[in-house]
């Protein structure tokens, strides 16, 4: 029965928070150490991430405050990333590509970012590591780092824009509230 139980829980995917929801816009913390928690927490985030389906996620997005994200940009979905407390030492170029995100399901709108990227973080095995990326993992990597600091990709957007996009999120949740009462 436990042993059940436990895996039950395991595969359960974690809610992820929706936008405008204020919790999107806290700042993570650091992680100090990279222990068992945290390493359970990464492998949640990643059933979480490719259940949705998405190619990344924040600790943010699943209403933990840390400085945590999992990425995985492959077609097969065999290329796991983590990046703990990341830090992008190194910006270069400029390009547009269109983005979406799992706390804004169905939205999807050219943003502008850097093209090339170094990254340094933490891995999960609490090893200090750099790495060099553009393209989609480039895009992929700013747009995660952003949610750790309370920041979404329909900041990049005009206000109108934004304003538009935050009534229709709105409408939806009132909508499964409605359909929620129904049932
Ligand atoms: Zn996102």
């Amino acid at each position: 029965m436990r042993v059940s139980l436990e895996i039950s829980v395991a595969v359960t995917p974690l809610p992820i928070l929706l936008f405008p929801d204020p919790l999107l816009r806290r700042t993570a913390a650091p992680v100090d150490n990279v222990d068992g928690q945290v390493v359970e927490l990464v492998d949640h985030m990643f059933q979480t991430m490719y259940d949705a389906p998405g190619i990344g996620l924040a600790a943010t997005q699943v209403d933990v405050h840390r400085r945590i994200v999992v990425i995985d940009v492959s077609d097969e979905g065999d290329a796991p990333l983590t990046l703990i407390n990341p830090e992008l030492v190194l910006a270069e170029g400029q390009g547009e590509m269109q983005e979406g995100c799992l706390s804004i399901p169905g939205v999807y709108e050219t943003v502008k970012r850097s093209t090339e990227v170094r990254v340094r973080a933490v891995n999960r095995d609490g090893e200090p590591f750099e790495m060099d990326a553009d393209g989609l993992l480039a895009v992929c990597i700013q747009h995660e780092i952003d949610h750790l600091d309370g920041k979404l990709f329909v900041d990049y957007l005009s206000s109108l824009k934004r304003s538009r996009i935050r009534r229709k999120m709105e409408k939806l949740a009132r909508e499964e509230d409605d359909d929620a009462a129904l049932t």
